[in-house]
């Protein structure tokens, strides 16, 4: 069997395997480490293997080789990328500067590595409320998610919020006429939605937070809950064997990233077989991007 295969392959070769939140099922059962954008990167600076297998999309393998450049990081299907995380430009971030001198340039980790360079920090969805209170400029320009810069504005009204017209494709897709439909059909669900949702969902919602909010949240719930999840469909299919006792249904059938489901299984025993490249970043552009990221990790 192809998994048992990797496994041992992963084993021999002292590789570490990493699986985001959203990847299908049978990637997640062969990784060694499952978490979102931010648990993931951490421990990929802090795996004694020399090589890593990050099933993910490109700014997350990008993040795990600023943090670790002397690993080998391999993104399993190189093509994977993230069209939000491509909104936004270096030369885009240089503008915003000229146009607010004063202002601090916060990036989601859903950037760039080149992006990350050109900013003073990072955040991610879990962390971009004390981030942002951790800056001491009054004025922050926000990047590349405008629902997550909307969301956080709203919860640091003491700055003002300067935010860039990205957006995630995927949770973009989700309306409060969905919202509606998945209420009427399971009245007394609890609704809990990622914060790149459009703002009148996250309004309409029992509570928002990052993907590990979510999961913690669903699986920490007296059992017997019904919960509707409102992010990446993977969410809701972890949920169905991390915690069978409750119930999960998506809020709309549209919440699945074809980015994200672009790793399969040949794909991670070839990068294992040494077919595919290694992430290769600019030293200089890692060197400024680890500073955003660790600037992140000391708050
Ligand atoms: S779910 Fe959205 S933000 Fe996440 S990788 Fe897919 S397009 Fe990018």
């Amino acid at each position: 069997m192809i998994q048992d295969k990797i496994r041992s392959l992963a084993k021999r070769k002292d590789a570490l395997i990493l699986a985001h939140y959203y990847q299908t099922m049978d990637i997640q059962e062969i990784a060694g480490a499952v978490g979102d954008s931010f648990e993931l990167a951490k421990i990929s600076a802090a795996a004694p293997q020399k090589t890593l297998i990050f099933c993910g999309v490109r700014f997350m393998a990008e993040s795990a080789k600023i943090l670790s450049p002397d690993k080998c990081v391999i993104l399993p299907a190189p093509d994977a990328g993230c069209p939000m995380a491509d909104m936004v430009t270096p030369a885009d971030v240089r503008s915003l500067r000229r146009e607010h001198p004063g202002a601090a340039v916060m990036t989601y980790i859903n950037s760039s590595a080149a992006v990350k360079a050109e900013c003073d920090i990072c955040c991610t969805s879990s962390s971009a409320e004390r981030v942002a209170r951790s800056l001491r400029e009054d004025e922050i320009i926000f990047l590349p998610d405008q629902n997550l810069g909307a969301y956080v504005a709203a919860r640091v009204p003491e700055k003002r919020f300067i935010l860039f017209p990205g957006y995630c494709p995927v949770h973009r897709r989700v309306s409060a006429e969905d919202v509606r439909e998945a209420r009427l059909a399971r009245p007394g669900a609890r609704l809990l939605v990622h914060p790149e949702c459009p703002p009148e969902v996250v309004a309409l919602a029992d509570g928002a937070g990052s993907t590990s909010w979510i999961l913690n949240e669903v699986e920490n719930a007296p059992p017997g809950g019904q919960f509707i999840i409102g992010t990446e469909t993977g969410v809701a299919e972890r949920l169905r064997v991390t915690a069978p006792e409750q119930q999960c249904f998506l809020l709309s059938q549209s919440l699945l990233c074809p980015n994200m489901k672009k790793t399969k299984l040949q794909d991670v025993r070839d990068a294992l077989d040494g077919e595919t490249a290694g992430v290769e970043l600019d030293s200089a552009v890692m060197d400024a991007a680890r500073a955003s990221l660790l600037r992140m990790m000391a708050v």
